[in-house]
């Protein structure tokens, strides 16, 4: 299956902007707006996820709240598939389902609209789409809650992935994760 050269995994990585200390002390967080307003860099990126799942069975690819949207949406249209949105608790309109997950502190809740996933088969096969894993908690929930809505979640697609925070492991309890960009 389609994988990217390391020239243009540099590339890209080198369009992905450090912020240190944000948004608290002590987080390096990986700023993807560089990226995208990059059209040489987001082009390469979608070429790229386009070719890797032309060939794939899905009907959906869903996408999280709210980094998950831009790659999401973007990817699905391109794949000519419907693009379905996990939200953070209460922003979805419609009757949801939804599926808690910890946090450091406390916890966090991700939602779908109870019939996101109709399709012409019994169970659709959707891809999950974020842009990063840290813990691997939200990613995780979210093919949880895939499951949960009476789909199958194929394959997690995550642009960045924390190795030293071993989050992916977590989620591959669940399903398959490609990550384009491993960052140590
Ligand atoms: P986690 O559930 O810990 O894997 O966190 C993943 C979610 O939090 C993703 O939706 C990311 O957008 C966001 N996130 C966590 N850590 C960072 C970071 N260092 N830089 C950018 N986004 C982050």
């Amino acid at each position: 299956m389609e994988v990217l050269s390391s020239e243009d995994k540099a590339y890209l990585l080198g369009t992905i902007r450090d912020i240190k200390d944000f948004p608290k002390p002590g987080i390096v967080f990986k700023d993807i707006t560089t990226l995208l307003n990059n059209k040489d860099a987001f082009r390469l990126l979608m070429d790229h996820l386009e070719r890797r799942y032309k060939e794939m069975d899905i009907d959906f690819v869903a996408g999280i709240d709210s980094r998950g949207f831009i790659f999401g949406a973007a990817l699905a249209d391109r794949l000519h598939k419907g693009f379905v949105p996990i939200r953070k608790a209460g922003k979805l309109p419609y009757t949801t389902i939804s599926e808690k997950y910890a946090l450091e502190y406390g916890f966090d809740e991700v939602e779908i609209h109870l019939d996101a996933f109709e399709c012409d088969r019994e169970k659709a096969k959707v891809l999950l789409v974020d842009d990063l894993i840290a813990t691997g908690g939200t990613a995780e929930a979210a093919a949880s809650l895939i499951n949960k809505a009476g789909a199958d979640c194929v394959e997690a697609c995550m642009l960045i992935n924390l190795t030293f925070l071993d989050g992916k492991k977590k989620i591959e309890a669940i399903t398959p994760v490609y990550s384009v960009l491993d960052v140590q």
